[in-house]
């Protein structure tokens, strides 16, 4: 066979959510930005992106989450791809696939980890063979949550999230998601964050010590009454039912239940496998969520699972 006789060459990068287990925000500044203190952990609910040598620039998204995700330039997986052509002189056009599984906007940080997972992919298939840190730079002119998604795991993110530090964290944890109908506007969660605290002077933000303490342990209890998101409020505010939903969270047996990041998707931790799953079946018979997902976490970041063919 010759080498023109060879399938497209494509490179498969699967991606995971994320949840934060900690997220402190400090007040708005000049710029409307908030400074923030967060420990983001990823999860193992994939993304996976497929990204093809193509005579032009392309896009499709499939998958049980794919409604609603844009299949045009506006989506963070082709400025991912364009943005790193750009900065590496490439003139070698993509099709991007995106199979969705990461609920989309439910906080979960599902577009940006569709970024992290093209730079990785077109990383390897136009042979940039960029550094980590030199991705995450791009990663991070991309979107606050990018970064963090290239390495996974559970780290500390400072400034808008995206100046990454390494944390210990022991154990592994087995969560349940709560969906929502519905997504909630990231921006729209921090307005009304900023509505409710009105006048009132906030700190700049820093991780927590039972947070840390937490982590260190490995212990679920302990984590699980950790978990806090000064975004919270914000999102029962402009979403009331959430606040039901922790409630029979709690109820059912989680250890901690929070929103996670801007919301609606809530959190919970459970003790053990079978609990998860108690859990989740206790949640969807109450009618409170309109769908449960399982998962564990900490998972890796974006890694390529399939690589181009030779030839
Ligand atoms: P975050 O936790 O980072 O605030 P989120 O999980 O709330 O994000 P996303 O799933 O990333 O939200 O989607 C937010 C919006 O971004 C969507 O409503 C959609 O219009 C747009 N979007 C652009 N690219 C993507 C993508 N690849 N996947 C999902 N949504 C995308």
């Amino acid at each position: 066979m010759t080498s023109a006789a060879l399938p497209p060459s494509s490179v498969t990068v699967r991606v995971p959510a994320k949840v934060n287990l900690e997220l402190l925000v400090g007040g708005r500044r000049e710029d409307g930005y908030h400074p923030l203190s967060t420990i983001f952990h990823a999860v193992n609910l994939f993304d996976e992106v497929t990204v093809s040598s193509a005579p032009q620039w392309g896009i499709a998204v499939s998958g049980p989450q794919s409604f609603g995700v844009p299949v045009d330039g506006t989506n963070l997986a082709a400025r991912a791809a364009q943005r790193l052509a750009e900065i590496s002189g490439i003139d070698e056009p993509v099709h991007i696939t995106i199979r969705k599984d990461i609920p989309v906007a439910g906080g979960m940080a599902g577009g940006s980890a569709d970024a992290a997972a093209t730079l990785v992919a077109c990383d390897q298939l136009w042979g940039t063979r960029l550094s980590r840190a030199e991705l995450e730079e791009i990663a991070g002119g991309l979107g606050s949550d990018v970064p963090f998604l290239l390495g996974g795991g559970t780290a500390m993110g400072s400034g808008r999230g995206e100046v990454l530090a390494p944390v210990l964290a022991r154990g592994s944890y087995h969560w349940v998601f709560a969906l929502s109908e519905g997504g909630l506007s990231t921006p729209a969660v921090y307005a009304e964050c900023d509505r409710l605290r009105g006048d009132r002077e906030i700190p700049d933000p820093s991780p927590s010590a039972a947070m840390m303490t937490a982590l260190r342990s490995g212990d679920a209890r302990a984590l699980g009454a950790a978990l806090s998101n000064d975004l919270q409020a914000a999102a029962i505010s402009l979403m009331p039912a959430l606040g039901d939903v922790l409630d029979a969270g709690l109820e059912f047996g989680a250890l901690g239940g929070v929103v996670s990041g801007s919301g609606p998707t809530i959190a919970f931790v459970a003790d053990s496998n079978e609990a998860a799953l108690d859990l989740a079946v206790s949640l969807t018979a109450s009618g409170t969520v309109q769908d449960v997902r399982r998962a564990t976490g900490p998972a890796h970041g974006a890694h390529v699972i399939s690589a181009p063919r030779p030839g």
